[in-house]
């Protein structure tokens, strides 16, 4: 899918252009002096997103590479009313965009805000987010039930995962593809329109997968555990921390294998599928956040090129 974005040929074509003022050569073979002149070259600050064509509710990478000056003490990057911090990473800065599943299809432009000595105030780029429809997703619940879900309930769980996720580890953690965390099937997708008892209580924040009570749920990818805890509507649950504030969640756990502080391995049973908090049957709740911006699980896992780009 990647390769067949539009935008592909276009930013593998700027990155290319920067490649000599690093004093990289494209071609193979060369030997000695490179065969061109070398006037010094202006500051450039480019800001490369990638995918560049995408869905609401999906993850995208901004990357800003600076060739000929100064890195920037400070950034972020901006998009659809957002803000992420940048990483430096190497030679260049990165953050997660979360593109929102209300997002309204077009053309968006992505700015990194740039602060120190030196440097310009923004770099800018554009995204291209398509039309994406949500279904309805409706579900019964009794008042016992319900009670997990309680608006002091929910305001309680809201203040745990956010200070779990106050803080991220500045570099990738997570190595290679993302996998699912159980082979099962979909029950409800992401960014479905929740009805429960026919009121609509909002966006569907995640995967549920279905499978019986007692398969082992293993995490995305590496990653260093920074919840393991009950919660009143997710249940038993386990945060992970993959670096550049991305997280995936596992919730409504029967049990828990790791402890906050751990780290996990790619495929490391993290706990099993059960039906612990506001869940009306055993299966594994699965969400992945930038920041505390849910984004489409589906839209990280599988081949993603860009996710290899940042050295570990
Ligand atoms: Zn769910």
């Amino acid at each position: 899918m990647w390769g067949k974005q539009p935008g592909g040929a276009t930013i593998l074509a700027r990155v290319l252009s920067l490649l000599p003022a690093l004093g990289l050569a494209v071609m193979s073979g060369c030997r000695g002096p490179l065969p061109f002149a070398s006037p010094a070259p202006s500051p450039q600050y480019v800001l490369v997103v990638e995918p560049a064509d995408l869905l609401p509710g999906e993850i995208a990478l901004g990357t800003l590479w600076v060739v000929g000056g100064p890195l920037p003490t400070a950034a972020s990057l901006e998009a659809c009313g957002r803000r992420q911090p940048m990483v430096a990473v190497g030679n260049r800065l990165a953050a997660f965009l979360a593109v929102p599943a209300s997002q309204a299809p077009g053309e968006v432009v992505v700015t990194a805000l740039l602060q120190g000595a030196g440097v310009p105030e923004r770099a800018t780029t554009t995204i291209r987010v398509q039309p994406r429809r949500f279904p309805a997703s409706r579900i019964r619940a009794s008042p016992s039930q319900l009670e997990a879900r309680s608006e002091e309930k929910l305001r309680e769980d809201q203040e745990k995962v956010r200070r779990a996720k106050s803080s991220s580890a500045p570099r990738p953690l997570w190595e290679g593809e993302f996998i699912l965390p159980l082979d099962a099937p979909v029950s409800t997708p992401y960014g479905f329109i929740r009805y429960i008892n026919d009121r609509e209580v909002g966006r569907h924040a995640g995967v549920d997968l279905v499978a019986p009570a007692g398969t082992p749920v293993v995490a995305t990818n590496a990653g260093r555990v920074v919840f393991a805890d009950r919660l009143h509507a997710a249940g038993l649950t386990v945060i992970v921390d993959h670096g550049l504030s991305l997280f995936s969640s596992y919730c409504h756990l029967s049990r828990i294998a790791v402890g906050a502080g751990d780290t996990v391995r790619k495929g490391q049973v993290v706990g099993w599928v059960g039906n612990t908090g506001f869940s009306t049957g055993p299966h594994l709740h699965w969400s992945v956040t930038v920041g505390l911006n849910s984004v489409d699980p589906a839209s990280l896992t599988g081949p993603r090129p860009w996710l290899g780009s940042l050295p570990r």
